[in-house]
């Protein structure tokens, strides 16, 4: 076995404890300041450099230069938790009422902080540099672009970007990877449609922004079956509505809001510019004027062909052929994770560690679920992808 992969299981225990500190004190979206100062202290001890983020909090930029010159690659991980209350009877379970790392961000902590410690020490080998990108606020869908804005690839111009997310529907120690559409786009928007209210006897002297909103949404069906086209899957739900006060009064508004997924960007442009046509349309065809905003907007993940077979090498090399799985199917899943590839002109991968152990059936249930538990040995297995995929990109 190769000298580094020793040291990353020598760090075991200590990975495992620093997953469980995490585990234990889950911060919200925005609110990661223990997190970062967590780990701006330890990579500051270790010697890696942290970059400044003006303006933002939380979540944290940090480099390890090789010691030859070449191109960048950044490896980015997730560190918010979720507002669910954990119900996994851990011992180190969640100490905060109502927060828990029900998405496994604190496994992608560890493994990425401990993927640039074995990275540091091995920066001879290294033909460039490593960006390393502890992110903020995934789960909220806003924390890669805010990091962007910040500056956290300022004055660079990375060539990839990998990293992984833990998969509780995939069996401990598989990796999965995939080529081309693997995640969902994610748009959120909220509807306005404003009427005029009045009595429910006279409609007639009103505009009712309820009939309208009934009339929108039958409307909107049409986004996806007439307007994308069916070769791409695509939905969109509207999964909220609120309007009124009492059953014979006419409000002078509706608010709506909802959600679309899609993976081919064409149709998803398509399908945005269609969202607004009718709500537009529809609402001044009836007297009542709508508006629709975009409160969240994240592209899909179509996986490089090419860094993706770079990722089923690095784990033939460093865990075992046994250990590749080739996703089959794509997931309706978003991650932010695009918008870093998206910065990398599509380039990168965001590859599956398998964390259902089947000696635990509650590590089996899903992301986002309060009683789901993610084993700690998940951390034998994601570390080690990262660094030989880091060793392997930046090998001369
Ligand atoms: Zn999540
Ligand atoms: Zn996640």
């Amino acid at each position: 076995m190769e000298h580094w992969k020793e040291q990353l299981d020598g760090w075991y225990e200590e990975q495992v404890e620093t997953r469980h500190r995490l585990h234990g004190s889950p911060e919200l979206p925005y609110e990661e300041r223990e997190t970062t100062r967590f780990l701006k202290e330890t990579l500051t001890d270790w010697g890696i450099r942290v970059e400044e983020l003006p303006g933002l909090e939380t979540g944290v930029s940090a480099v390890i230069e090789g010691a030859h010159p070449g191109p960048m690659l950044v490896l980015r991980e997730d560190i918010d938790a979720l507002p669910i209350q954990e119900n996994t009877g851990l011992e180190f379970a969640s100490r905060q009422a109502g927060v828990s790392h029900a998405c496994g961000h604190d496994i992608h902590t560890t493994a990425l902080l401990y993927a640039a410690r074995s990275l540091l020490g091995q920066r001879d080998k290294l033909h460039g540099s490593v960006k390393l990108i502890f992110q903020c606020a995934e789960e909220v869908g806003s924390g890669a672009y805010k990091m962007l804005e910040a500056g956290a690839l300022q004055n660079c111009q990375p060539q990839a970007v990998v990293g992984f997310h833990c998969a509780p529907l995939l069996e401990l120690g598989k990796i999965g990877v995939r080529r081309g559409p693997s995640n969902a786009s994610f748009d959120i928007f909220t509807w306005t449609i404003t009427g005029q209210g009045g009595h429910g006897a006279y409609p007639y002297r009103c505009v009712d922004p309820v009939v309208v909103s009934a009339y929108l949404i039958t409307q909107l069906q049409t986004v996806v079956s007439r307007f994308n086209c069916p070769l791409y899957p695509a939905v969109l739900t509207v999964g909220e509505i609120q309007g009124g006060t009492a059953p014979n009064i006419i409000p002078d508004q509706v608010t709506m809001r909802g959600s679309m997924r899609a993976f081919e960007p064409q149709q998803r442009q398509k399908m945005l510019e269609q969202i607004r046509r009718i709500t537009q349309d529809c609402c001044s065809s009836l007297g009542a004027q709508g508006e629709v905003k975009r409160d969240v907007g994240i592209p899909s993940i179509i996986s490089d062909p090419e860094i993706a077979d770079g990722v089923a090498r690095a784990v033939e090399e460093s865990l075992g052929k046994e250990h590749l799985y080739w996703l089959p199917e794509p997931s309706m899943g978003s991650d932010d994770f695009s918008v870093w590839m998206e910065a990398c002109n599509g380039r990168g991968v965001q590859f599956s560690v398998g964390t259902h152990d089947p000696a635990c059936p509650n590590s089996g249930l899903g992301i986002h679920v309060a009683e789901n538990i993610f084993p700690d040995s998940a951390l034998k297995y994601a570390a080690p992808v990262l660094v030989q995929f880091a060793l392997d990109y930046l090998g001369k």
